[in-house]
């Protein structure tokens, strides 16, 4: 991309309709009376009315920031308005919305003062005071606010399988976004991960649609709370299976694939009420998804029943015609993406959308009524989240950015999502008397605990950091009294990894910080997801030497590390976990809290195998096991200090009736000696089917924390809809036959009424995981 950027708890088990399902109406959020939702709908109508074209054309609309900047360097806590450029986009050319921060992240007195005079000008020297609706992508927290709450990714929060936890997170993140004067929040992003190379891996749930679904879910509900801050689903759809791996780079899915695995957390997040939603800049099967009526109207709208706002992402619809060639010129272009329905251009720099759609309607290509159903869900949005009554900061708001309280949320996401790998010889937790190294280029920064999209838009820039959080080595030194610091690597480049490696002699154990810096978008494409070989090097260096390895990876996506990983005899999962991120990783490798995070995603043992944990039965095929199915981790994957053990995993019937419910139980006893928490993973097969069935898919999952010999019995609620597949017309099918369903190692089997078969007898010898 060519850009700078100077730039209340859900329940953990929850029946989901994945892939169709009709709206929550938008006022549902904000809990408005009928009365209330009619005088809004009598303000938008009226005020659509009294509108010219070019100010409707105005409301679709929106530019970056940085368009309305003086040319002098850009100031760090204050965004610099020119008022002539203000006044020809927003008195002169109706812009409804502007975005996007320009230096990076502001205090929340420069927030203020920008949106003051961005709304000053709208309200009061405009002939109709429409307030101006500004966006901003705060993805992991208040990332543009200085002082405000930064959580780990969101590829961490999937890790924590706590849906109350995201939700929380969420919630906060809308309080900091309305205390900054932020009504709109280009979050979540709900693409699912299943390409590991796409450098916007960390920014997903994950590889599973079912936990994108519930998780993304929690989080529209959380930030949407109050009605003040309006989330976007981002980016629809199809975005985060890049061929090549780079972003912005074209999928080539069927449809059935996409409405398999990437449509439900979309669906999902309509039903949880989510005003907006962002176009995925990309192409699916040759259909630039900006110009597709089929993705765009027929499904979004037609089937998912969404009413909000479609805005496009960066550039989107010009791009029609200079990178995807289906537009032969621009004006085409925006004809093509307005008729698909698009309502809102992020232009983000010109007028050129405004003066083509101007054009488009006077010439009667595009009809005006079509205008005015833009225009209305635009104004509506605006009403809805009080900016014609309150389009000033709130001032007392303020108070709620960056408090104690919030961080610890985000503490304790962290400790919920860094997830255990492996403990041979229980090398972890370490002794506080031991002798530490403590090396890597991960271990004594900030930005790579937090990644991108953290004060500036790659979030490296470590001017932009505050100096109060501490990084993994700092947070250790506060613990341990013989800790020796050596860099050893960079994250690409060599560094002294003899000297690393000759403090591991003197050392009990050397814990070794590997992994990515941050980066956001473009610039993090990779051709090789191995780690880069300096870092392998540094840590081969300190393995030659005998002394125990704790490998801690901080990064954004999994990086293959197979030829290190055997010979580690710790391996602790960091992700970007966030502000906090320094502090949770040592008081779990000390010992001070227990581990409980689970990969949310497969983790590749070498680049050329990136399958799914959810894949076909032949994707499994190879001539020994070696040459089969055989990730570096699977999906689910996570140790911690105690051990867990199942057993009598059963279902509450020997079938279902299509539209019924099914209830699964299982026991789960600690069978360590502390206690600990234990995600129960709830996986469905369907033995045989039309069209191939999947080796087993997650529909359900359930923390729970238990002391040292105590058992729960965990039950989950399974439904019709969650055992079908998209057939090959697109529809979910339910085919009778027999299920199984599979948690700890445990398999019991249930029939779909009307199956051939009876339903073999349940397998319920228990079986040991974890520890
Ligand atoms: C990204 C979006 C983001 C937008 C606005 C785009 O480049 O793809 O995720 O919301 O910029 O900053």
């Amino acid at each position: 991309m060519n850009r700078i950027r100077t730039l209340a708890a859900l329940p953990a088990v929850t029946a989901l309709a994945l892939t169709a399902g009709a709206s929550a109406p938008m006022h549902a959020q904000t809990s408005a009376s009928p009365q209330v939702v009619a005088a809004r709908r009598a303000r938008v109508d009226s005020l659509l009315a009294r509108m010219t074209l070019e100010e409707k054309v105005g409301q679709m609309t929106q530019l970056t920031v940085g368009a309305f900047t003086t040319p002098d360097t850009p100031h760090r806590d204050s965004i610099r308005l020119d008022e002539a450029k203000l006044r020809e986009g927003i008195v002169n050319r109706h812009v409804g919305s502007i975005l996007n921060t320009e230096q990076g992240a502001l205090t929340v007195e420069g927030w203020h003062a920008a949106i003051r005079r961005i709304q000053e000008m709208a309200t009061r020297q405009t002939r109709l005071g429409i307030p101006v609706l500004y966006g901003i992508d705060f993805v992991h927290g208040a990332n543009y606010t200085r002082g405000g709450t930064l959580f780990p990714q969101n590829i961490a929060l999937a890790a924590t399988f706590d849906t109350a936890l995201a939700r929380r997170a969420a919630e906060i993140t809308g309080d900091e976004a309305y205390a900054s004067a932020l009504p709109w929040n280009f979050a979540p992003v709900l693409d699912v991960g299943r390409q590991p190379l796409w450098p916007r891996f960390y920014e997903t749930f994950g590889e599973d649609p079912w936990l994108a679904s519930l998780m993304g879910a929690a989080q529209v509900r959380g930030m949407q709370r109050g009605g003040r801050v309006a989330a976007t689903m981002k980016h629809y759809l199809g975005y985060s299976n890049p061929r090549s791996g780079h972003d912005r780079t074209p999928a080539y899915m069927t449809v059935r694939e996409v409405r398999e695995s990437y449509l439900p957390p979309f669906a999902a997040a309509v039903r949880a009420g989510a005003r907006t939603v962002m176009v995925n800049s990309g192409e699916i099967d040759g259909e630039p998804v900006h110009a597709s009526r089929y993705w765009l109207t027929d499904v979004l709208r037609g089937e998912l029943g969404f009413d909000g706002v479609i805005v496009t992402d960066w550039s989107d619809i010009i791009y029609l015609h200079t990178r995807h060639h289906v537009a032969p010129t621009p004006k085409d272009a925006v004809r093509m993406a307005v008729q698909a329905g698009v309502d809102m251009s992020m232009t983000p720099n010109d007028y050129q959308f405004h003066d083509d759609l101007v054009a488009l309607v006077r010439e009667g290509t595009i009809p005006e009524s079509r205008i005015d159903q833009s225009v209305r869900r635009i104004l509506l949005l605006k009403a809805e989240l009080g900016l014609f009554d309150r389009p000033f900061p709130d001032e007392a708001a303020a108070r709620a950015v960056g408090t104690e309280a919030s961080a610890a949320v985000s503490l304790q996401a962290a400790r919920e999502a860094i997830t255990l790998l492996k403990n041979d010889g229980g090398i972890l937790p370490l002794r506080r008397n031991a002798r530490i190294l403590v090396t890597g280029p991960a271990a004594h920064t900030l930005s790579a605990l937090n990644g991108g999209w953290t004060y500036t838009w790659q979030g490296a820039d470590a001017s932009h950091y505050p100096d109060g959080p501490r990084t993994l080595l700092e947070a250790m030194l506060k613990r341990a009294r013989d800790v020796r610091y050596v860099p050893g690597s960079a994250f690409a480049d060599t560094m002294d990894a003899a000297a690393a490696a000759r403090a591991a002699r003197d050392a009990d154990v050397a814990v070794v910080a590997i992994g990515e810096e941050a980066y956001a978008e473009t610039p993090g494409n990779i051709d090789d997801l191995t780690l880069p070989e300096p870092q392998l090097r540094l840590v081969e260096a300190i393995q030659a030497t005998g002394t125990p390895v704790v490998l801690v990876l901080v990064e954004g996506r999994p990086r293959v590390i197979s030829r290190i990983a055997d010979r580690a005899r710790g391996i602790v999962m960091a992700y970007w976990p966030g502000m906090q991120g320094g502090e949770a990783l040592a008081q779990l490798l000390f010992g001070e809290a227990d581990f409980s995070g689970k990969l949310p995603f497969t983790y590749p043992r070498s680049t050329n195998q990136l399958v799914p944990y959810d894949h076909k039965n032949t994707d499994a095929l190879g001539q020994d096991a070696a040459s089969a199915f055989h990730p570096q981790w699977e999906l689910g994957t996570g140790l911690g200090y105690t051990t867990f053990a199942y057993a009598g995993l059963r279902t509450g019937a020997p079938s279902i009736r299509p539209g019924g419910t099914l209830p699964v139980t299982v026991t789960v006893r600690n069978s360590g000696g502390r206690e600990g928490t234990e995600t129960v993973l709830l996986f469905t097969r369907q033995r045989f089917a039309t069209l191939t069935p999947a080796v087993r898919r997650l529909r359900g999952f359930q923390r729970v924390t238990l002391k040292p010999g105590e058992s729960r019995a965990v039950t989950f609620t399974l439904s019709t809809d969650e055992l079908t597949y998209v057939g090959r017309d697109g529809r979910p099918v339910l085919e009778p036959g027999i299920f199984d369903v599979m948690a700890g190692g445990l398999t019991a089997s249930f029939t779909v009424a009307g199956a051939a078969s009876a339903a073999t007898p349940a397998t319920n010898t228990t079986e040991r995981v974890g520890g």
